[in-house]
């Protein structure tokens, strides 16, 4: 059954306290219901943040690994190592990673793979930036995304990944894509996914939609049928913003 999820990106904010402080808040308002609630902090929240969650609905991630298993990688943070603060989820792939850090196709595929080695699920990041939207090339970049990261998994690791859906033009600009323009590429990834593993496995697949979500849009965004919920940032640093999104789903 294809799941419906809202994730917290926190990125790189909130010190350790104020992080369990959101944590703790969060946990006392979500509901045990179908949604699954990820929050996604910070590496040195993440063991802390796991103290604090006691609902079976919500859980932890992270928001980056290492390419690599283990070693002398000054700075890495190892699959293997998030698993073991309790975290059963991973970003990989966000947008901010991939410019910033220059985190190509091939680097993003190892790290779904160490990600999936160490049960983690990783929320694999896509989208176009706004010229390759302007010059009509923004389905052919994101399919090659998620060709390039993720099409090399036998179907028994595939069915464990979550699609995150961000344009770049819509992180952080308070400028969201449309419902249609979301439900359009969403489409066009399950379609993707149902050639290469099949219908049932492409219905099965969660993709999340990114991008300025925030509690006035998330219904209108959810309510499509190949949105399966959203990857949030900006709006998941106050508990009020990021369980208004997650509300959203109970008014559908
Ligand atoms: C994100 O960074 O994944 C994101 C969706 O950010 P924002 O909600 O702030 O646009």
């Amino acid at each position: 059954m294809r799941k419906k999820i809202v994730a917290g990106n926190w990125k790189m904010n909130k010190t350790l306290a104020d992080g369990i402080e959101l944590a703790k808040t969060v946990n006392r308002q979500v509901e045990e219901n179908s949604v699954i609630v990820v929050l996604c902090t910070p590496f040195i929240h993440l063991s802390e943040v796991n103290k604090v969650i006691t609902k079976d609905s919500l859980f932890l991630g992270a928001q980056n690994c290492s390419s690599e298993a283990s070693g002398a990688f000054t700075g890495e943070v190892s699959a293997q190592m998030i698993r073991s603060t309790g975290a059963d989820y991973v970003i990989i792939g966000h947008s901010e990673r991939r410019s910033y850090y220059h985190e190509v196709d091939s680097l993003l595929n190892k790290k779904v793979k160490l990600a999936l080695e160490n049960d983690l699920i990783p929320i694999f990041c896509c989208g176009e930036i706004l010229k390759e939207r302007q010059a009509g090339n923004h389905i052919q970049v994101v399919k090659t995304q998620i060709k390039n990261g993720l099409f090399d998994l036998p179907v028994e690791d595939f069915i464990k990944v979550v699609i995150a859906y961000e344009p770049v033009w819509a992180i952080g600009t308070g400028v969201n894509a449309t419902a249609e323009q979301a439900q359009e590429m969403h489409k066009i990834i399950r379609d993707l996914i149902a050639d290469r593993y099949g219908n049932q496995i492409a219905d099965n697949t969660s993709i999340l939609y990114g991008g300025s979500c925030k509690p006035s849009n998330a219904k209108e965004l959810f309510t499509n049928p190949d949105v399966d919920g959203g990857l949030i940032g900006g709006a998941s640093l106050t508990s009020s913003d990021f369980m208004g999104i997650v509300n959203a789903f109970t008014e559908i």
